[in-house]
C-alpha cells in the first residue's frame, strides 16, 4: 500500500492511498485501502491517517478513523497510531507475531507520526524546506 497525507498552505488536508492488495489474495477480496475509515480517513478539522498491512485487521478496527478520532481527543499522531496498533494487538495477542499493520498520521498543525506492529515500516516526509526525509516508524516488536 502507498498512503499519502497532505496539508496545504491554506491548512486544508487531503489524502490518498493505493494498493495491489495482499499476496495470494482470494479473487474478489476487498482490502482496507478502498474503504474510507479503514485504509484512509481525513477530517479537515483534525487530521488524517492511512494504513498498510493486513487489511482485514484494519477494517475490523476501522483503523484510520480510529487514529483520527484519537487525534481529535488530543493524542499526538504517533500516540494515536500506537493506540490503534495496540487495539489490534490486544484483540489477537497470539497472532501478532505473523501480523503487520502500520498507521501513518498527520494533524492540522503539520505534526506527523507513525507506528507499526513489526519493524520495517518507513515513510517519507516532504515539506517546503525539506524533501528527502525518510523516517523509520517505531514498532511494538
Ligand atoms: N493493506 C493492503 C490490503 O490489505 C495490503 C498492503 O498493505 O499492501 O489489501
Amino acid at each position: 500500500t502507498i498512503g499519502m497525507l497532505a496539508l496545504d498552505a491554506k491548512g486544508n488536508m487531503s489524502g490518498a492511498c493505493t494498493t495491489s492488495g495482499m499476496a495470494f489474495k482470494l479473487h474478489g477480496r476487498v482490502g482496507d485501502s478502498p474503504i474510507i475509515g479503514a485504509g484512509l480517513y481525513i477530517d479537515n478539522e483534525v487530521g488524517g491517517a492511512t494504513s498498510t498491512g493486513v487489511g482485514e485487521e484494519v477494517i475490523r478496527n476501522v483503523g484510520s478513523f480510529l487514529v483520527v478520532e484519537l487525534m481529535r481527543q488530543g493524542y499526538t499522531p504517533e500516540a494515536a497510531c500506537k493506540a490503534a496498533v495496540q487495539r489490534i494487538i490486544n484483540k489477537k495477542p497470539d497472532k501478532v507475531k505473523d501480523l503487520q499493520v502500520g498507521f501513518l498520521a498527520l494533524n492540522k498543525k503539520g505534526e506527523y507520526g507513525a507506528y507499526a506492529i513489526q519493524q520495517g515500516f518507513s515513510f517519507a516526509v516532504c515539506t517546503a524546506q525539506k524533501q528527502d526525509l525518510l523516517v523509520q516508524s517505531k514498532s511494538s516488536f
